[in-house]
């Protein structure tokens, strides 16, 4: 299997299933082998939307893990004040922001941790737990009413 390929582009991400195709392990990768993250040239990387770089085949944005999940978060925009929270400390950098405006979640490298849910700080919350298989439509109009204060 090669180590190195082609993958990019918007429409790459998430198109493998990791796991579902065959791979070498860690102790079959020859000592001292470069597995880099993009194809071609690196300069101004960071400068460059997540979905306009270049991917190597081993690079985590063109694998989905989506199948991992049990429960994932549901995105109420209607709440939320962009606060960032949990674009800041979500662990598999899966909540899409752009310009600070909180878009959604990136299903295809959500792990379904909550930690997101969590810490957003919106009452009721921006973000809640559901069931994989609930349609999100189905799981915003389940949304619960503000808490109030106890005197
Ligand atoms: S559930 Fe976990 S992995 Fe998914 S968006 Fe929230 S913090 Fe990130
Ligand atoms: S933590 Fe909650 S309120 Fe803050 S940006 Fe995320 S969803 Fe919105």
């Amino acid at each position: 299997m090669s180590i190195t390929g082609s993958a990019g582009g918007t429409d790459k991400r998430g198109v493998r299933e990791l796991g579902a195709e065959e791979k070498v392990g860690w102790d079959a990768v020859p000592q001292g082998v470069v597995l880099t993250s993009f194809e071609g040239t690196t300069d101004n990387t960071a400068f460059i939307k997540p979905e306009d770089r270049i991917y190597s085949d081993f690079n985590s944005y063109t694998a989905t893990v989506a199948s991992w999940r049990v429960a994932k978060p549901v995105y109420n925009r209607d709440i939320c004040i962009d606060c960032q929270n949990c674009w800041v400390w979500c662990p598999d950098t899966s909540i899409i922001s752009r310009d600070k405006q909180m878009l959604g979640i990136d299903y295809d490298h959500c792990k379904g941790c909550g930690v997101c849910v969590e810490v957003c700080p919106t009452n009721p919350k921006s973000l809640l737990m559901f069931g994989e298989n609930m349609d999100n439509d189905e799981a915003l109009a389940t949304w619960p009413e503000k808490k109030k204060k106890a005197k």
